[in-house]
């Protein structure tokens, strides 16, 4: 699960990381009320759980209220990436000095958290992680040892920071891998993690991610899950009984099996693509299912071509060639989609397909390489 940064931000404020002082608003009355409450500059938020808000608009300063009014106009009802904002934070606005990159998440291939930090916060970090990686320190933490003081000057003396700094940030580090304990976490994030003008740090933004299996203990969290954390076309999905889940490229995928839709995924990426979603029929599908399936993905704005991988056991190649015909014979289909039918009766299945606008590819990575060709065309 998810949390935006209002939420994320309350759990760092209960246990004492500074926040800046702000509340939630719904409409542009309320953000002009909250503003006013503040007094001074404030800064505009969009509350929706995706990176990169302030790039796409989403996050927008005000000299006061009336302007904050005017911005909260702009934001509320906005489309960002698919979600809309129907809830703004309104915060004072921090004067910047620095911005750093703060998260404590999980590597798997050395099975610890590990402490990422970098003074080349703010931006996208897998962005500075390319171009210098020296600029992200990395530090594994030791379950059994936990984090020390000596770990956290250690990560500040490879970044660099001044004494003033270090301060200030070890009792945030502390709290930050106390509260990924306590909240079953797989990430905590602070990113800026802002040092201002006046010397203080600051969270400026927030982000977490709790593992769902704990959910269970962490009754409040769940309480909280808001469904407005599922992408829509990911909901429409639930509705139709299908596993679904929205990616940022794109090329729409179906295919039958999980394992196969992501090495599907990972064709396309090698292919120089990128995949718009990933939508696992299941074994067995019926006409019905690859109908649904289709009609899903091609109501996918981003989706510029599809690919279809089916590999037949007991999902038999002609019932899905079926389905896709009948699909198409009811469906506005504006985008090229590509059919790679292996296994169980896929002769009868590609011979259906004979003389629709469908392209049948011969081999996973033709099938691939043509979607992803489609795709940039
Ligand atoms: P994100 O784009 O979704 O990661 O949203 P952030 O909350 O991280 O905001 C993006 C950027 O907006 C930050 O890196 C800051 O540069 C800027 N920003 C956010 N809040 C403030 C603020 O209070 N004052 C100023 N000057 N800039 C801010
Ligand atoms: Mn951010």
């Amino acid at each position: 699960m998810n949390l935006i940064e209002s939420q994320a931000k309350a759990i760092f404020a209960a246990a004492g990381i500074p926040v800046p002082r702000g509340r939630l608003a719904a409409t542009p009355e309320e953000v002009r009320d909250i503003a006013a409450e503040i007094g001074g500059r404030v800064v505009v938020k969009a509350q929706v759980p995706i990176g990169g808000r302030g790039k796409a608009g989403g996050i927008q300063l005000a000299d006061g209220p009336d302007g904050a009014y005017e911005q909260a106009r702009q934001i509320l009802g906005m489309d960002l990436k698919g979600f809309k904002v129907e809830q703004v934070l309104v915060e004072e606005a921090a004067a910047i000095q620095q911005e750093f990159y703060l998260s404590i998440t999980t590597d798997r291939d050395r099975q610890a958290n590990v402490v990422i930090f970098s003074t080349e916060g703010g931006v996208d970090i897998e962005e500075v992680a390319e171009k210098t990686p020296e600029k992200v320190i990395k530090y594994w933490i030791d379950a059994g040892l936990g984090l020390r003081d000596y770990h956290i000057r250690d990560i500040a003396f490879q970044a660099g920071v001044s004494t003033d700094v270090l301060k200030q940030l070890a009792p945030v580090l502390h709290t930050m891998y106390g509260i990924l304990r306590a909240k079953d976490a797989m990430l905590v994030e602070i990113n800026p993690l802002a040092l201002l003008e006046d010397g203080r740090i600051v969270a400026l933004d927030g982000k977490m991610q709790i593992d769902d299996n704990a959910l269970f203990r962490q009754q409040d969290i769940a309480a909280d899950k808001r469904e407005e954390g599922e992408h829509p076309l990911e909901k429409e999905a639930a509705r139709r009984g299908l596993a679904y889940v929205k990616l940022d490229g794109h090329v729409g995928v179906i295919g039958n099996g999980a394992g196969l839709v992501m090495t599907t995924l990972d064709m396309i990426q090698r292919s120089g693509g990128k995949a718009a979603n990933f939508l696992d029929i299941g074994g067995g599908a019926r006409a019905e299912v690859v109908r649904n399936a289709l009609e899903l993905v091609l109501s996918d704005p981003d989706v510029k071509s599809v690919l279809i991988n089916v590999f037949g056991g007991i999902t038999r190649g002609d019932e899905v060639a079926r389905g896709l015909l009948d699909a198409i014979s009811t469906l506005e289909i504006k985008v090229p989609i590509v059919v790679r039918l292996a296994g169980t009766n896929a002769e009868e299945g590609l011979a259906l397909l004979q003389g629709s606008p469908l392209t049948p590819a011969d081999t996973f990575e033709e099938a691939a390489r043509k979607a992803v060709e489609a795709a940039s065309a």
